[in-house]
């Protein structure tokens, strides 16, 4: 009876009609039981199988004929046989069913785990107890792996957000590896986890962040080359990804380590490269104490994990050299501000000897002076003046660097600033027959300054203004202001400031179109020195110009409250 029923479903497409005959319906309930996706069984009172369909002789792994009349407990694979003997017992027992209890076991065709779900019931003919009992069992094996499945992509997913935060906060190499070695095995469930760079000249490797490796093996392989027969030497020197599943692999693969791996307790392994821009720059790789096979998912969050990290160590790498590339500098900058601060200060002690003796000189103290002598006297004086401008000018800088310079601040009336100016540059603006007009600022207006200061920087404009503006122009100071700031403008009708140097000349030692044979026209430090001073008063200066038709400065500071 049941190999024809069994040979009833061998073709789909015929249809054949069945009578409702005892005989018709027995062939029917044959077909039904052969075709269920469902195993079905019937075991006597004495446990044996009376009756059984395909699906469930194969999940006990022979034949149908095979199984019938034999013990269930013959026929069960090891391992399940206590769980189907205590259903099968308490249904014979207390008459009750036992529905919908899951178990697994393994799998009898292949390797790995089965997962099922059973029912396990009484037969009864016409409310009467036949005095065996039915089983039903559905494989659910696909469904726990799904459920598996998703379980591991949620957790990997959540680690991933974990290791993406801590891999923003990393600010080192160091703490990119502990982070990717912590949270990686964590996301992939792995046993260990290793960060192996390629050196500087590519030839070895080296074991920066290890995480369930015995210490006396990470001590002995924290560096090795990199044509080591190692699967991290294979994956950094090639770039490639390495996925071994089983001790057969290892074995196959690298028959020297394998003996290793399985002392550690490794069993499968996932290496995958560490690339920056197309070159490989290490690897990454990941251990398991149980052979596995990797699914497409797991390989891929493995390669994403390697991006990841070679992302981070990368952007490490940029920040450790912009850091040392900053201390560096500071470093040489405090050498300079130190060498400048006492060059500075000897060459000034000297030079005002020389000031004094020509001085002295010139008021004929040691002797008639005749009128070629006192011509070269005072081209002496003026370099001395120059020289002991530029040096105040560089010790100035030097303070303002160092956030050495004192602000003694009060409220300074504007006339009374530009009033001091004025008659500072009066003589140069005469000689270069310049009109100046500051008509267009009202003189009662006040800022919170250092007067001394405000003084210097309005002395560099207008002394600027008038060195490059041509005989005959015209320099005007006009003033404008808001509820909290006071802009002071110096323009000029001179040579002016190509667009893409403006920024430039507030730079230290900036002149535009220097000439080496007109060495006293300036040093380069005025406009350095005044920004720097008007921010260090809360205020700013900054430059319009354009080039053949003058300049506008304007300096702006805040306004001294009533
Ligand atoms: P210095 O005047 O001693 O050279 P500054 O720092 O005061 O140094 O000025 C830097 C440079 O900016 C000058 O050499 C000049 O090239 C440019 N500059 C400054 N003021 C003016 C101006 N009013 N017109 C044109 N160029 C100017």
């Amino acid at each position: 009876m049941i190999r024809r029923a069994e040979a009833a479903p061998a073709s789909p497409k015929r249809v054949i009609t069945m009578s409702t005959t005892d005989e018709g319906s027995l062939v029917l309930l044959e077909a039904l039981l052969a075709s269920a996706p469902v195993g079905i069984a019937f075991v006597d009172r004495d446990l044996r199988v009376a009756r059984i369909n395909v699906a469930m002789a194969n999940v006990l792994g022979c034949a149908v004929e095979e199984c019938l009349g034999r013990s269930a407990r013959d026929l069960s694979p090891p391992g399940l046989w206590p769980i189907a003997e205590f259903a099968l017992r308490r249904v014979l027992e207390t008459g009750e069913s036992i529905h919908d209890y899951e178990f697994s076991g393994p799998d009898a065709r292949r390797e790995g785990r089965r997962y099922w779900i059973a029912s396990v019931f009484p037969v009864r003919v016409n409310g009467a107890w036949v005095g065996g009992v039915g089983a039903v069992i559905r494989d659910i094996t696909a469904r726990v792996r799904a459920a598996e499945r998703e379980r591991a992509q949620a957790k990997r997913r959540e680690r991933s957000y974990v290791l993406a935060d801590a891999l923003v906060a990393a600010t080192s190499s160091r703490d990119v590896i502990a982070a990717v070695v912590e949270h990686g095995a964590a996301a992939m469930d792995a046993a260990g986890c290793v960060v192996a760079l390629r050196s500087h000249d590519g030839r070895r490797i080296e074991l920066l962040g290890a995480r369930g490796m015995p210490t006396d093996v990470e001590a002995e392989w924290r560096r090795f080359t990199i044509d080591a027969p190692t699967p991290l030497s294979y994956v950094a020197r090639t770039g490639m990804p390495l996925f071994l599943e089983s001790a057969d692999d290892w074995a196959r693969h690298f028959p020297e380590l394998s003996g290793l791996a399985a002392d550690v307790g490794h069993r499968a392994n996932a290496v995958v490269p560490l690339m920056v821009e197309g070159e490989s720059i290490g690897a990454l790789g990941l251990a398991f104490e149980h052979a596995r096979s990797f699914s497409d998912d797991e390989r891929s969050f493995a390669m994403t994990l390697g991006r990841q990290c070679a992302l981070a160590l990368e952007r490490a790498r940029l920040l450790e050299a912009e850091r040392a590339a900053r201390s560096e500098a500071d470093t040489a900058n405090q050498v300079k501000t130190q060498f400048l601060a006492t060059m500075s200060h000897e060459l000034r002690t000297p030079l005002n000897a020389i000031g004094g003796y020509a001085e002295l000189l010139e008021l004929g103290i040691h002797g008639p002076v005749t009128e070629a002598q006192r011509n070269v006297l005072s081209r002496i004086q003026r370099s001395q003046h120059h020289l002991l401008s530029l040096i105040n000018n560089v010790l100035n800088l030097v303070k303002l660097d160092t956030h050495h310079v004192r602000y003694d601040f009060s409220v300074v009336s504007l006339a009374a600033a530009l009033e001091f100016v004025a008659e500072a540059t009066g003589p140069q603006v005469q000689a270069k027959h310049l009109r100046y007009d500051t008509s267009a600022c009202s003189r009662e207006l006040t800022v919170r300054a250092d007067p001394e200061k405000l003084r210097q920087i309005l002395l560099n404009l207008l002394s600027n203004a008038i060195k490059f503006t041509d005989e005959g122009g015209a320099i005007a100071i006009a003033c404008s202001a808001d509820r909290g700031t006071v802009r002071i403008h110096v323009r000029d009708s001179g040579i002016g400031i190509a667009d893409d140097q403006r920024e430039r000349i507030f730079e230290p030692f900036v002149q535009v179109g220097r000439r080496l044979n007109r060495p006293m026209e300036g040093t380069g430090l005025g406009l350095a020195i005044s920004r720097e001073l008007a921010r260090g008063m809360g205020g700013d200066l900054e430059v319009e110009s354009t080039l053949g038709e003058g300049s506008s400065f304007t300096l702006s500071l805040p306004r001294a409250s009533a």
